[in-house]
């Protein structure tokens, strides 16, 4: 059974819920983070919490972070500790009168939601399967680099990739792809790591920030810059990055195939570099 902690309590999921004045049903105004935990243990916690409170602050919702690393504890515990992946959601709570405005409420305490899911990790073999994804514009508001709950945009996204098989969208703005609907873009070419810079258009994923890391760390050469959609076809390989995806080489985009059908060299070097380091976080 799943435990998880709304506003204070720990309880059983089933009994978990919400009133229907809450801002984050009723306006989508929240935002959330997804924490993988390896081992009983939280990865780049640090940095997770750095963007949560990045996202709380752009929204202008106050809430103090430094309550839930005991939290954290706490779920992992409760959830049978291992491999699992915490969701946390903090919305806007309920206007103190139940009315439903567009402005902020006066005084309205903020709701907090955790949750946690078990993840079974895919081993190198299963991440080289590697995906099918395709291109679509990016229909998503300005601020994507707020995490922010209101995902429609990215939900028809993704569905629209699944209904053609693929297991993600490549986002497209004037002519320059910039992520998937779930995950990071990298690209491949001429042994050059190339991803798309942190801006307002991107989430500054902390799979894509670990990867960046380990390719500095190993000399591999790396470009933060754009990346023109017509580049895609001819790249030598292409990646989608996130917490639950991992590193997944791209190896048939728009139906055509992609590196020759498996993954290209670069992707083999930092899949082991990736894999070495989650072991050594589940053994140290
Ligand atoms: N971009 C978007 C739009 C995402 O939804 C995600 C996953 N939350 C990512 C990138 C990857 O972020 P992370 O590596 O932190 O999971």
């Amino acid at each position: 059974m799943s435990i998880v902690y709304l506003n204070g309590t720990y309880l059983p999921i089933e009994k978990a819920t919400v009133s229907v004045m809450d801002r984050g049903f009723l306006l989508g105004d929240g935002v959330y983070e997804v924490i993988p935990v390896f081992a009983g243990r939280l990865f780049r916690y640090e940095e997770h919490i750095v963007r949560l409170k990045n996202s709380l602050s752009l929204i202008r919702l106050d809430f103090d972070t430094d309550t839930l690393t005991h939290i954290f504890t706490e779920m992992i515990e409760k959830n049978g500790g291992g491999d699992q992946s915490l969701y946390v959601q903090i919305t806007r709570g309920c206007d103190p009168n139940s009315v439903r405005k567009h402005v902020f409420p006066p005084a309205s305490q903020p709701t907090l939601f955790i949750s946690s899911s078990s993840l079974r990790f895919k081993n190198k073999a299963e991440l080289a399967e590697g995906a099918k994804a395709i291109t679509l514009p990016d229909t998503r508001w300005q601020l994507c680099n707020i995490k922010a709950i209101t995902l429609l945009a990215n939900v028809l996204a993704t569905q629209t990739a699944q209904d053609a098989g693929a297991i993600d969208a490549i986002l497209v703005r004037d002519g320059f792809a910039l992520e998937g609907s779930t995950s990071n873009l990298f690209m491949v070419k001429k042994g050059v790591l190339i991803t798309p810079p942190i801006s307002e258009h991107i989430l500054g994923g902390i799979t894509r920030s670990f990867v960046l890391e380990l390719a500095h760390q190993n000399n591999i050469p790396v470009q933060e810059r754009n990346i023109h959609e017509t580049e895609l076809a001819t790249a030598d390989e292409l990646w989608f990055t996130s917490s639950t995806k991992d590193i997944v080489p791209i190896l048939t985009l728009n139906e055509k195939t992609m590196s020759g059908g498996k993954p290209g060299p670069l992707w083999e070097q930092m899949i082991d570099l990736y894999l070495v380091y989650r072991q050594q976080l589940s053994t140290t």
